[in-house]
C-alpha cells in the first residue's frame, strides 16, 4: 500500500511577538507531529512549506488554526506520493520576504487588490494590461503566464530597483503581479502602490492555486512551476495546450531539468540537459568546471 502525502504551503502576515519563543515551539510542535519541512518565522508573521503524511498534515493545520493569529489562514494543499522534504527547518528572519525595502512595506496596511485564479485569467485577456512575474529569472525561464514581463533580476530585493529603472513610464497601466505561492506579490504589490502605481492586481493564493482552480486549469500558463523543495518543478496547466519553455543553458533543446551549477561557491540554477551537463562538468562556465572543489568531478570520480 502507497502511503498518501500532502505537500502544505502557506504564510500569513499578523504581529509576531517573540519570533525566537515561537520557533522553539513551533519546531517542537512540527516534531511531535511528524512533518517536515521550512518555516520562517520574522516579526511580521510566518511563512511555511511543510509535508507529510495526509494525517499529520490535518493535524498540523488543525493545531495551528487553533492558534488565533491563523484561525483565518489559507493552506494550499498538493497531493504528493512521498515527503517534499528531507528535514525540518524551523528559522527566525529579519524579513518573511527579502525586499530589503528602505522604507518597509506592512501588507496588512498596504497591498494590490486580490483576485482569485478566474478574475486574474480575465484580467489577462486585456491586451493594454502589465502582466509582471514577481519571481527570479530561473524560476521565469522554467514556466510563466503568456505574455508575462521578465524582470531580469537574481533575487526578490532586485526588484524595487528594477521595477524604478523600467516600470516607471507606466504608473497608469494596470499592472497584474504574480509569484509561487502569493507571499512576494503580497509586498511587492505594496510597494507598487506606494511607488505610485494607480491599479495594481495581484494572483490571490499564486500560481499554485491557479494551477488547482478547477475552472481555470492553469490555463495560459506555459511550462511548469518551479518549487523550492526537492520536487523543483510541478505542472500548472492542466489542459491540452500545456508545452514546454524551457531550454537547456548549452544547446537550447527543449529542457524542464534543473541543477544547479558544479561550482559549490556559485550555485547558479542552470537548465541543462543531460548530455550537455556531462560535457560542461554540470557548470555555468569555463572558471566553475575548473573549480577544485566541482562536484560533478567529485561524483564521478567516487563512482570510479
Ligand atoms: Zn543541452
Ligand atoms: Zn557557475
Amino acid at each position: 500500500m502507497t502511503m498518501e502525502f500532502q505537500v502544505l504551503l502557506y504564510y500569513k502576515y499578523v504581529n509576531i511577538e517573540d519570533p525566537a519563543a515561537f520557533m522553539d515551539e513551533h519546531r517542537a510542535l512540527c516534531e511531535r507531529i511528524g512533518v517536515l519541512g521550512r518555516v520562517y518565522v520574522a516579526h511580521e508573521g510566518v511563512n511555511g512549506t511543510v509535508s507529510g503524511t495526509v494525517e499529520q498534515t490535518e493535524q498540523y493545520m488543525r493545531e495551528m488554526r487553533q492558534d488565533e493569529r491563523f484561525a483565518d489562514t489559507i493552506f494550499k494543499i498538493e497531493p504528493s506520493d512521498q515527503h517534499a522534504f528531507k528535514k525540518l527547518k524551523v528559522k527566525v528572519k529579519p524579513e518573511l520576504v527579502n525586499l530589503k525595502l528602505e522604507d518597509d512595506v506592512n501588507p496588512n496596511q498596504l497591498t494590490g487588490k486580490h483576485l482569485p485564479p478566474k478574475e486574474f485569467y480575465e484580467a489577462m485577456q486585456d491586451p493594454e494590461v502589465l502582466i509582471l512575474d514577481a519571481r527570479n529569472t530561473y524560476e521565469y525561464d522554467l514556466g510563466h503566464f503568456k505574455n508575462a514581463i521578465r524582470p531580469d533580476i537574481e533575487s526578490f530585493r532586485e526588484l524595487p530597483d528594477w521595477v524604478r529603472e523600467n516600470l516607471a513610464d507606466h504608473k497608469d497601466k494596470k499592472i497584474l503581479t504574480y509569484c509561487t505561492g502569493g507571499i512576494r506579490c503580497e509586498k511587492f504589490s505594496g510597494f507598487l502602490v506606494k511607488e505610485g502605481f494607480k491599479d495594481v492586481s495581484q494572483l490571490e493564493g499564486g500560481i499554485v492555486t491557479y494551477g488547482y482552480d478547477t475552472e481555470v486549469k492553469g490555463k495560459l500558463w506555459d511550462g511548469k512551476l518551479y518549487v523550492f523543495d526537492e520536487r523543483i518543478s510541478v505542472p500548472v496547466n492542466r489542459t491540452e495546450e500545456a508545452n514546454v519553455v524551457g531550454k537547456c543553458y548549452y544547446c537550447g533543446e527543449a529542457e524542464e531539468r534543473y541543477v544547479k551549477c558544479g561550482n559549490p561557491d556559485c550555485n547558479k540554477h542552470l537548465l541543462l540537459c543531460e548530455e550537455c551537463e556531462h560535457e560542461h562538468k554540470r557548470s555555468c562556465s569555463t572558471e566553475c568546471q575548473e573549480h577544485p572543489r566541482n562536484r560533478y568531478i567529485k561524483e564521478h570520480e567516487m563512482q570510479k
